[in-house]
Order: structure tokens, then C-alpha cells, then sequence
């Protein structure tokens, strides 16, 4: 017998209404991931044998021994699910809701996924009880209930000892994220008949909407075209719907009527007319849990991407966050974009503009993380080690600085057609 669960046992409020709270640095007890600890999050599917229902574990130090004052922890969550209706293809699908029931959680901010997360847990929470292995019971609470078509059994294993979330995200979590990445590589928005749509952030920005293609990703970086055709086979009346793509009007700009269609009617009219590959003509909309945001750069002609986890300065005399104010909220806002990572280096990033040739700057870190495939986006265009000609916060975050540089690469931004 399925039991449907509606009460989640924790100690502090659990409901949407809470999704946007923010726990700010002055009101926090305990912090995890966000470039500060080590930390991950992973759904597998086991065998039914393996997976005890409801068995909720915590591996290493609870956040009590982070008191009086508070501190950081690593973190690593591990849902395991079986059920007879489940398949490996579903994981990603339930691991994305991980940041939604986390976010339900009064004073409980989660940011992020796979190996990139960041959970905060506000000191009142901590004062009214909260603990670790609340996490385990609010997800599982939540996976039952909502994918109790697909899973008949949870359990969740919560761990905090450093040297087990160092080891086991060798050995479990980044192989899985890899393995995932790697079947959408040979997929091209060309081989498909079908994109689809992804509504699961309205509850906060009530009008965006974004397209998912196999070479664009959901901007969050978590809903991959495999995903979201893994959605609507589990939900089929849910977030991610198929768009039939039909004629394409404009191969460069990514514009088909089919999605000008679905975009105006799940904006509910909000949104007339989305180019998928442009940044300043009818860019997609951004709803407010982009990896990284996207800016054009007048001084350089060209582009500067920024990721969620770098704190500093940006060549366009802001920060993230400061530019995430003005680009998120579900509106078209020409000239910035968020943006999944996996886009940058997909063969359709900023097409309409002549593609990953206008990307000027970008902080160290992510361009190290995506070095490789840069270097070799960069080889099909003509440009030996491409990742070095774009500038970074060691060259400067001045216009005249990072400008400087690009002449003296020869960065090809320079001589293209003015970006506007
Ligand atoms: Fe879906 Fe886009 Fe939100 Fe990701 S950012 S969950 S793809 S609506
Ligand atoms: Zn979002």
C-alpha cells in the first residue's frame, strides 16, 4: 500500500511560500558547499533490496557541534530511490527537486546543484530543533509524494565527514554527472523533432519560460533535453512539455513559430517571440537560478560571463549579484542572459551574434573548469588554445585593462560586426 505522505516532521514550517527566502550571513548557524566547503547532492536508483524505506542516516558531525557561534560543514546528500516504475533516466529529474523541497524548509536557503550546491540553515531554525537529518525526512517526505508513481522506496544518507564527501564524489557522484553529460553529446538541436519547455520556475518568476534544447540546456543547468523528455514521461501533464519544432524560420537567431507559439501562451502573453540563440534580439527570458549570467561588453565588442560563485568585480562595473538583479524576474532583458554552463561551450551559444568568438572575459575559475572544451570550441573556429585569449580578473576588471589584453592577443571580438 502507498501511503500519501502530507506532513513533513520537522521542527520549523515547511510550504512554497518559503521557496524565495534568503538567510542572509547575519542570520545563519550553519553553511555548506558554495565554494566554501566540499559538498554534493545525488539521486541513484538501487535495487529494491538495497534501498530500506524511510532509513534516514547522518555520516559525521550534526550541525550542533557547530555551536555556540555556528560554522561551516562538508555535505554530501545521497538519495537512494527504487521502485518498480523507475529508471536511471529519472534521476536527474528527481535530483532537481532536491533544490525546491530543500527551499520549502523555513529558514533553509539551498542554491545550486551536483557538485556546486549551497545550503544555509538560519539560526532560529537551528534554535527551534532543526537538524541534519530533517533534510532526510523533508525529502523524503516530498519524493514519495511526489514521485510516488516511479518510487516505492527512499532512503537518504547525509554526510559530513569531510574525507567520506571527498571520496564518495569520486567515486559515486562525479561519475554519474559525467555519465549524464556525456549521452547528450552526440545529441544536436538538429537531430530532434521535438524541444520542449520547462515551467518549474513560475512559482517565483510567474512568467518565464525556458526552451530546452539538446545544445541549450535549462538555464539553472539542471534540466538537460534528456531531462526534460524524462519529466514529461514521468508527469505527463507537468512542467516540461513538448514543443513540435516544425519550420525553422531563422537557423542562425534559433526562431521557429512552434516556440514563439508556447512562449506566448506560457508567459500568458508576457513573452511575444524568443530567439534561443541570441542575446540582443528576443533573448530568453531568466528566471532567477542561472549558473552564470551572460553581458555584452560594448568597450570589447564582444561578451563577459560571469558564474554564481565568483564574488568579485566584473568588467561591466558589476557583480553577480548585482547584475542577477537586473537580469532575472522572467523578463527579456536584451543584452544579458542567464545561462546554464554547458551552453557556453555548446556550438549554439550566442549564435545570432556570431557565437563563443565574442566571449571576452570570464572568471579564472570557470574558464579553468571549462578549459578543455574551450580550447577545442576554439580549434573548430581557427583559434589554437582559445581559453587563453580570453581575458580573466588576473588580466583585470576594468574595461581598459581587459581591452588592453585583448589587443595583444588578438582576441577575434575586436574586428567582428558591432555586437549593437
Ligand atoms: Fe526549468 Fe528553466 Fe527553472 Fe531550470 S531554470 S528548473 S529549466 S524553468
Ligand atoms: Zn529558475
Amino acid at each position: 500500500i502507498k501511503i500519501k505522505i502530507t506532513e513533513v516532521p520537522i521542527p520549523v514550517g515547511f510550504a512554497a511560500a518559503f521557496e524565495g527566502e534568503r538567510v542572509r550571513k547575519e542570520d545563519m548557524f550553519a553553511e555548506f558547499g558554495g565554494g566554501r566547503t566540499p559538498a554534493w547532492e545525488l539521486v541513484r536508483m538501487r535495487d529494491m533490496a538495497d534501498v530500506e524505506d524511510h532509513r534516514i542516516e547522518v555520516i559525521g558531525p550534526d550541525i550542533d557541534t557547530l555551536a555556540p557561534e555556528g560554522g561551516k560543514l562538508p555535505l554530501a546528500i545521497l538519495v537512494e530511490v527504487a521502485g518498480k516504475n523507475m529508471q536511471e533516466d529519472f534521476e536527474p529529474v528527481i535530483e532537481r527537486r532536491i533544490h525546491y523541497f530543500l527551499n520549502y524548509i523555513e529558514g533553509v536557503m539551498h542554491i545550486g546543484q551536483r557538485d556546486i550546491m549551497w545550503l544555509r540553515i538560519s539560526k532560529s531554525t537551528y534554535e527551534a530543533g532543526f537538524r541534519l537529518h530533517h533534510i532526510g525526512e523533508a525529502l523524503y517526505a516530498k519524493m514519495l509524494d511526489e514521485f510516488g508513481n516511479i518510487i516505492d522506496k527512499v532512503q537518504v544518507k547525509i554526510y559530513t565527514d569531510k574525507e567520506k564527501v571527498i571520496k564518495l564524489g569520486e567515486e559515486i557522484a562525479k561519475p554519474k554527472y559525467e555519465a549524464r553529460d556525456a549521452r547528450l553529446a552526440g545529441l544536436t538541436d538538429e537531430s530532434v523533432d521535438t524541444f520542449y519547455s520547462c515551467l518549474l520556475c513560475q512559482s517565483f518568476a510567474p512568467a518565464h519560460v525556458c526552451i530546452v534544447t539538446p545544445e541549450r540546456l535549462g538555464l539553472c543547468g539542471a534540466v538537460s533535453w534528456l531531462d526534460a523528455k524524462a519529466t514529461k514521461e514521468i508527469n505527463p501533464t507537468g512542467p516540461c512539455q513538448p514543443i513540435v519544432k516544425g519550420e525553422c524560420k531563422d537557423e542562425i537567431k534559433g526562431s521557429w513559430d512552434s516556440i514563439n507559439r508556447a512562449v506566448q501562451e506560457l508567459s500568458h502573453g508576457a513573452t511575444k517571440e524568443v530567439n534561443i540563440y541570441s542575446i540582443m534580439e528576443n533573448p530568453m527570458t531568466s528566471c532567477g537560478c542561472f549558473e552564470c549570467i551572460c553581458g555584452v561588453m560594448p568597450e570589447a565588442n564582444g561578451v563577459i560571463i560571469v558564474n554564481r560563485e565568483y564574488a568579485g568585480m566584473t568588467p561591466l562595473g558589476m557583480t553577480f549579484g548585482e547584475l542577477a538583479s537586473t537580469t532575472g524576474g522572467g523578463v527579456q532583458t536584451p543584452g544579458f542572459m542567464g545561462m546554464g554552463r554547458q551552453y557556453i561551450t555548446s556550438r549554439k551559444f550566442l549564435l545570432a551574434e556570431g557565437g563563443i568568438k565574442r566571449l571576452v572575459w570570464m572568471p579564472k575559475e570557470l574558464k579553468e573548469a571549462l578549459r578543455e572544451k574551450l580550447n577545442q570550441r576554439g580549434k573548430e573556429i581557427g583559434f589554437e588554445n582559445f581559453a587563453d585569449m580570453i581575458a580573466d580578473e588576473t588580466v583585470g576588471t576594468d574595461p581598459d585593462s581587459v581591452v588592453e589584453f585583448l589587443n595583444k592577443v588578438g582576441h577575434p571580438a575586436l574586428t567582428m560586426d558591432p555586437i549593437m
